[in-house]
């Protein structure tokens, strides 16, 4: 790219940048958030969706973790700055690029001001742009830059799949939820997270059960990329869901699938995933050894580890918000 496109591109970075940093809160425009984003796949032919979603993964992360400082502004990413300065660095605070380079460090001046800033939006951004350019910028690349950057595999894949939502629907905005169980359907649940089970040795319950009827539809509570899909000796036929935010949604003891449903698909909130079943408890088919619910978890990856949180609250608000929507309709 010639220096007089990247320049005024940067002095729009630079403009953008110093607007209130509210706008590019989850709440407020996604659009500035992914034009940024698109603007750094300019400079370093990283396509947007991927730098948006490993931006979104980082975010997650500091909220799900006491330990780590939460970011808040319009980009989250958080070099470690040994890594940014050079692990052998003296200074590990340097900002000058040329020592940093000596030093084996990753960061770089992206905004044209001479510094390398671990805390400038645009140097970081710019920063692991470069960074996964190196291995190359297919998916195939990018997911080689990204296990070399987070050496963790389950990393690698959140933001995998997070980017071929945001490619798929062309917006960062996919924060909707919706009810599992169609709202004019007969069903019950109430609170039972953390109830111990007796099946297979002692277990702790991990999810909400939703009693109806058998074949009633099963639905997706978010925008997902479909993980897994089969069976399970405890949780029967089941499917597994990754949203934006980490979270990994899980439906267990299903009678059946939507037949076109296959691992990798990206589903909306609403979307059939399968029907109400009692299956599990045994190999492949096992079914009726309790009556038909849909067993409903919540699991969060916080970057080392995956934890089960309590779902109730969450069907509650999905459930109003769903009701909500149907009687303004
Ligand atoms: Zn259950």
């Amino acid at each position: 790219m010639n220096t007089m496109k990247k320049l005024s591109l940067l002095f729009i970075l630079v403009v953008l940048l110093c607007l209130p940093t509210t706008i590019f809160s989850q709440s407020a425009s996604e659009g500035e958030r992914k034009y940024l984003f698109e603007s750094m796949e300019t400079l370093t032919g990283v396509p947007w969706y991927f730098l948006a979603a490993i931006d979104q993964y980082e975010r997650n992360i500091q909220q799900a973790r006491p330990d780590l400082p939460e970011r808040s502004g319009s980009v989250a990413i958080a070099i470690p700055l040994d890594r940014w300065a050079g692990p052998l660095n003296p200074d590990p605070q340097d900002v000058i690029p040329e020592s940093i380079h000596f030093f084996g460090g990753i960061g770089r001046d992206g905004n044209g001001d001479g510094k390398a800033d671990p805390y400038n939006p645009i140097d970081i951004l710019y920063t692991i742009g470069e960074y996964l350019s190196r291995f190359g910028t297919t998916y195939d690349d990018l997911r080689i830059g990204l296990w070399n950057y987070y050496q963790h595999p389950t990393a690698v894949d959140i933001i995998t799949h997070i980017a071929k939502m945001y490619q798929k629907f062309n917006t960062t905005d996919l924060y909707e939820n919706h009810f599992p169980i169609p709202l004019q359907y007969n069903y019950t649940y109430r609170s039972t997270w953390g109830d111990r089970r007796g099946w297979g040795g002692i277990r702790i319950h991990e999810g909400t059960d939703i009693f109806a009827g058998y074949g009633t539809p099963v639905l997706s509570t978010c925008y997902g990329y479909v993980e897994l899909k089969g069976w399970n000796r405890y949780g029967g036929w089941r499917v597994g869901i990754r949203d934006v935010n980490n979270n990994y949604h899980y439906f267990g003891h299903l009678g059946g699938f939507n037949k076109k449903l296959k691992q990798g698909d990206i589903v909306k909130p609403g979307e059939v995933l399968g029907f109400v079943g009692s299956t599990g408890y045994g190999p492949p088919g096992t079914a009726g050894k309790f009556p038909p619910h849909l067993h409903y978890g919540l699991y969060k990856f916080n970057g080392k580890t995956t934890f089960s949180f309590d779902p109730y609250p969450y069907l509650r608000a999905w459930e109003q918000k769903t009701k909500n929507k149907t009687t303004k309709k």
